[in-house]
């Protein structure tokens, strides 16, 4: 008896234990979580310009959250941006806070900031203040615009041709460029020593005449941005009207090998397949040509001259308004954006200049295709060929062999359709076929600036 006394003592202590033990694991583990709150800033930023919005985040998994605080340090100055408690039911899933910094309102002067970010969680953890989280980070408050001083001589432009600009910004911009009518073509650093020196060709499309509107602007990190008017002068041009027509043996010929390309059309009589590829199947191919065009290497690649096919006869003129017929009806219209070059079958095809290969393959109604970057946005581009000699990436040199002429994609013949390109605008090859315009409207420029160029490449 006295043992069973004792042993049910030593039970009952047992299972006190046990329970302290479990209850002691739960608060450990639960009450006492040592995992910290994620804080975050979004979008991120280093400088602030007379105002900028932002997004702080915070979430914590755990425990949920107990406090966040935003304040922005500058010298003695402390701005609180937000001070926020929250209970436990406002504590769990995620916080998003707008927030809104006007320097001008809290008396901030230029220079060096401290933003500050704090979250504190609901565990018992750290005396009961719980699991701390905070992000440090300097930004600039820099309220004033870039400066911006045009260094090249004014813009002379053919409509349908190119141009260089060259300026200098006060200070770095991650976006500068200019804007030709609506269209921006950034510009970079890397022609001249002084990185504050930007460049960028720029295009006037066919379709843009006399009174388009040439600006260069840039937007420093804080947001500031500049815009000036550039002077220049536009020499409108007329363009040739040609007309072509669609028999059906020239259907019959080019269909098969792009019918595929344009979803289930095997319904559709000949004609209207065609339609659809030299409408929708040239629109899809030109956004391909976007993209691959949206980036250039911030070097100029090229010199001299650009190499024409040796021995060609020109076939078609860049911006030939083109009218479509098919049995004596007129079926579509289509400006040609290049210019045909036709040799015997099967020609070398020569790179233009030195370039940097960004495109080596089928592109639709434009066949076997290869482009070739020449830096600050000039690209040159080579179709309907039969055969390519070179693979993205690779750099190539002025007249190297690019592949051979053929009647790939929508081609009647072989030939060669060569385009030149400023970003996603097509201009009109000549002028780089010509070296005193590559003189009065390039080079001379590029020197008449006076500063120290960058060497290399
Ligand atoms: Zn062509």
């Amino acid at each position: 008896m006295k043992n069973d006394k004792r042993q049910a003592k030593w039970i009952l202590l047992l299972a006190a234990v046990m329970t302290l033990l479990v209850a002691g694991g739960w608060a450990f583990f639960t009450k006492f979580e040592g995992t910290a709150p994620v804080v975050r800033i979004d979008p991120p930023f280093s400088a602030v310009g007379t105002e900028r919005a932002f997004v702080v985040e915070a979430e914590d998994a755990g425990s949920g959250l107990r406090s966040l605080n935003v304040s922005l340090v500058q010298g003695e100055k402390t701005v609180v941006l937000l001070g926020r408690r929250f209970d436990a039911a406002e504590g769990k899933g995620q916080v998003r806070e707008t927030l809104r910094l006007a320097v001008g309102d809290h008396g901030l002067t230029e220079g060096a900031a401290m933003l500050r970010v704090e979250s504190r969680d609901r565990s018992w953890r750290h005396w009961g203040k719980g699991n701390p989280a905070r992000i440090e980070q300097t930004v600039r408050i820099d309220t004033r615009a870039p400066v911006l001083q045009v260094l090249s001589e004014p813009l002379n432009i053919n409509q349908g041709g190119c141009g260089l600009v060259i300026f200098r910004s006060s200070e770095p911009c991650p976006v500068s460029g200019v804007t030709v009518g609506d269209t921006f073509y950034p510009a970079q650093s890397g022609l001249y020593e002084d990185p504050l020196i930007l460049a960028s060709f720029v295009a006037l499309a066919y379709n843009q005449g006399k009174g388009t509107p040439v600006a260069v602007s840039a937007e420093d990190e804080a947001g500031n941005q500049t815009r000036i008017g550039l002077n220049h002068f536009i020499r409108p041009k007329q363009w040739r009207q040609d007309t072509l027509q669609i028999s059906d043996g020239f259907l019959a010929t080019v269909l098969p090998a792009l019918t595929g390309q344009i979803g289930d059309v095997a319904g559709l009589p000949p004609v209207e397949q065609f339609l659809k590829i030299n409408r929708d199947l040239r629109k899809a191919n030109y956004e391909r040509l976007v993209e691959v065009t949206r980036t250039s290497d911030n070097q100029l690649h090229w010199h001299d001259g650009f190499v024409r096919l040796p021995a060609a006869a020109n076939r078609a003129m860049f911006a030939d308004q083109r009218v479509y017929r098919y049995q004596g009806q007129e079926i579509d219209h289509q400006v040609h954006m290049g210019v045909d070059l036709a040799s015997l079958a099967a020609s070398p095809v020569p790179a233009g200049n030195r370039g940097r290969v960004v495109f080596a393959e089928n592109l639709g109604i434009y066949g076997l295709t290869v482009v070739l970057d020449h830096g600050f946005g000039l690209f040159s581009m080579y179709s309907h060929l039969s055969q390519i000699d070179v693979q993205a990436g690779e750099m190539v040199e002025r007249g190297a062999l690019l592949g051979r002429t053929g009647t790939t994609g929508l081609a009647g013949g072989d030939h060669l359709h060569y385009g030149m390109m400023v970003g996603a605008t097509f201009i009109n090859p000549i002028e780089w076929w010509d070296d005193h315009w590559i003189k009065d409207n390039v080079t001379d420029k590029i020197a008449g600036v006076g500063a120290p160029q960058k060497t290399g490449d």
